[in-house]
């Protein structure tokens, strides 16, 4: 039998394809090219791609994802987002038929060398200020004629990535360094995440790169995923184990970090750090533990208590007189957004996602 262990992250695969038209309105021209690195922003990259079959392409990390995703039936196109790391990736690449970015000289050398059985698409990066990869906007031209020049390329695309979609103006300066330095290119150009999906339109162009949008949590601090129209692609719930009674004074939790300022009912659940939950929530205002996370039980919002542990929390019930051992939890969902949960840990909702444990029990409904 395996583990009745309670915890649960459930996947909607009617909440991705939601997100999917959320992005398509945004972006009605455009061909979207669904980000699903990281195991799909801990989705399940097989089953995210299976429920996001309406979208034009799909971008990884790793050839062995983009490998799995092909294995795996999907015809789309697919793009390993940073290229190869490795010049023997390049024959398998090509055999696979899966696209690369190509952001530096190097990159450009090992296809040069490569011998490939046949040609491979590349998408060429531009840095206009993240200053991460890409190349230097007055490098870009020689790049792309070097490219352009060899057998073991076909089709170009031009590409770049915005360090401050999410801000106001935020993309006016490396917007115009692009267009500046690949005019008279006549190639397609993939310019957008989920940020500038949402916040900025004219950075659109013939292809975007939705990740975060359509699991359902916001690319930008200062707005909701519901102020968009996005739903919640993963509930992660779990069940009271225990319940506690604190008389006033008592602590709960390593450290008894928390202390009851009058008699208290406390839940302990069955989620803690080694599922991914944020160990130093509520930590946030020097130690001191009054500042609860965002938590659901029995749909009831109330906060957790004390330090998370390995495998449990506590959270308080005093107000959820109904709450007994085996009622249900929502640590982030559809009652509680990830994104609250994850402002009230110093971090974003991407973070949390993506640290989903692999022992957390996984079920795609819908799909
Ligand atoms: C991760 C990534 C994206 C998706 O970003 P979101 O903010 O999740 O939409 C798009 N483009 C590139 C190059 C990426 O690495």
């Amino acid at each position: 039998m395996t583990s009745a262990r309670p915890i649960c992250a459930t996947v909607s695969a009617n909440a991705l394809q939601h997100n999917l038209n959320v992005v398509k309105q945004h972006a009605p021209h455009s061909q979207v090219m669904a980000v699903v690195k990281a195991n799909a922003y801990g989705h399940g990259l097989l089953q995210t791609a299976q429920a996001l079959h309406q979208a034009d392409a799909f971008a990884v990390l790793g050839l062995n994802e983009a490998i799995d995703l092909r294995e795996a039936g999907i015809e789309q196109r697919i793009l390993l987002l940073e290229g190869v790391f490795d010049a023997r990736e390049l024959p398998i690449a090509a055999a696979y038929q899966i696209d690369i970015a190509v952001h530096h000289a190097e990159q450009v050398k090992m296809l040069a060398n490569a011998t490939l059985a046949k040609p491979i698409n590349v998408h060429l990066k531009m840095n206009t200020g993240m200053n991460r990869l890409g190349f230097a906007p007055q490098a870009f031209k020689a790049a792309y004629e070097q490219l352009s020049g060899l057998e073991q390329v076909s089709e170009i695309i031009l590409m770049t990535h915005f360090a401050t979609a999410d801000e106001t103006n935020g993309i006016e300066s490396a917007l115009s360094i692009f267009q500046t330095h690949t005019q008279g290119l006549d190639h397609a150009k993939s310019l957008a995440n989920s940020a500038s999906i949402l916040m900025q339109p004219d950075s659109h162009a013939d292809w975007v790169r939705p990740g975060i949008m359509l699991y359902g949590a916001t690319p930008v601090s200062t707005q909701s995923a519901t102020s968009f129209d996005l739903q919640p692609a993963m509930q992660l719930t779990s069940e009271i184990i225990s319940v506690q009674t604190l008389a006033k004074g008592e602590s709960v939790g390593y450290g008894a970090r928390f202390t009851a300022d009058k008699p208290m009912k406390i839940g302990i659940v069955a989620c803690g750090y080694a599922d991914g939950y944020p160990r130093h929530a509520g930590q946030l205002h020097d130690g001191d533990m009054l500042a609860g996370v965002p938590i659901a039980v029995h749909g009831q919002r109330t906060q957790t208590v004390g330090r998370v542990s390995m495998d449990m929390l506590a959270c308080d019930l005093t107000h959820i007189p109904d709450a007994q051992i085996g009622s249900p939890v929502e640590l982030w969902g559809n009652t509680i957004p990830v994104d609250e949960v994850a402002h009230a840990c110093g971090t974003i909702g991407y973070e949390l996602l993506c640290a989903l444990a692999p022992r957390v029990r996984f079920q795609f409904s819908d799909l």
